[in-house]
């Protein structure tokens, strides 16, 4: 298994001058964390601000979101390949909050993943399904078809690098967060899927849990066999917090921060 990661989503916050003071509180603190990988999205216009910050450091940068097009008459639209050359590594794909605001379809939200796949960056593919999906029991027939149609399309080569989150729509940005089991019975659905695939890609793929991490619910989420670190968003702008849930994702916990 590698080591564990954990991506911060800023979403649309942050201002030039708060950026500065969140990444000097985090960034030497975080590179003392050795055994963990991270990963920051910030809003695009900052990109180039957050790239000179953690140019001296180990923390990889993302981005949010990505066109499914390289390039042409798409205003507005930013390519994988503009991307790369701002530095990004991780590129989340199919956020809750993208596919109900923006209407972002299954199909949509594959053409991005094989777009990034060809850039030869990360893909973070988010999903998750709404309360009324789970109230009805269809949580994990929602998150297999989000995860098959992707896999339909790039085939299970396509997951040997790539990231999978798993956001229940309902705990993102509530305060209210999947139990661990409820977490673990996800995340091993979806590793068994591509394991029928490939054991050995499947094993190696970082699937996370985002939805509502604190400080004091991560150990418990991370502990999860099959949770393999976070996808946070409220908590990832507070540095004590971030802090805190990253060191809750390192092994060994004696770490004085
Ligand atoms: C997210 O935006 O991916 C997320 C998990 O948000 P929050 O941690 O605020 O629920």
């Amino acid at each position: 298994m590698p080591a564990p990661l954990v991506i911060a989503n800023w979403k649309m916050n942050g201002s030039l001058e708060k950026n500065a003071r969140l990444l000097n509180q985090l960034l030497t603190k975080l590179d003392t964390l050795e055994y963990l990988e991270v990963g920051i999205c910030p809003p695009f216009p900052y990109l180039p601000q957050v790239s000179d910050h953690l140019s001296q450091s180990r923390i990889n940068l993302g981005a949010q979101n990505v066109s499914a097009f390289e390039a042409g008459a798409y205003t507005g639209e930013v390519s994988a390949a503009m991307l790369r050359e701002f530095g990004c590594r991780y590129i989340l794909l199919g956020h809750s909050e993208r596919r109900l605001l923006c209407q972002e379809s299954n199909d949509q939200v594959t053409a991005k993943f094989e777009a990034v796949l060809k850039a030869e960056l990360t893909p973070v593919l988010c999903v998750g399904e709404t309360l009324e999906h789970r109230q009805r029991g269809e949580s994990e027939s929602v998150v297999s078809t989000q995860v098959q149609t992707v896999l339909d399309r790039v085939g299970i080569q396509g997951f040997a690098n790539a990231v999978i989150a798993y956001e229940p729509v309902w705990a993102i940005g509530t305060g209210e967060t999947a139990t661990p089991e409820q977490a673990q019975a996800v995340h091993a659905q979806i590793r068994r899927i591509l394991a029928g695939h490939d054991a050995a890609i499947a094993n190696q793929l970082h699937i996370l849990y985002g939805g509502s991490v604190n400080a004091a619910n991560a150990q418990t989420l991370f502990s999860q066999k099959d949770v393999d670190g976070g996808l946070v968003g409220g908590a990832s702008l507070e540095a004590n917090a971030f802090l805190e849930i990253c060191k809750a994702a390192h092994p060994g916990t004696h770490f004085d921060l």
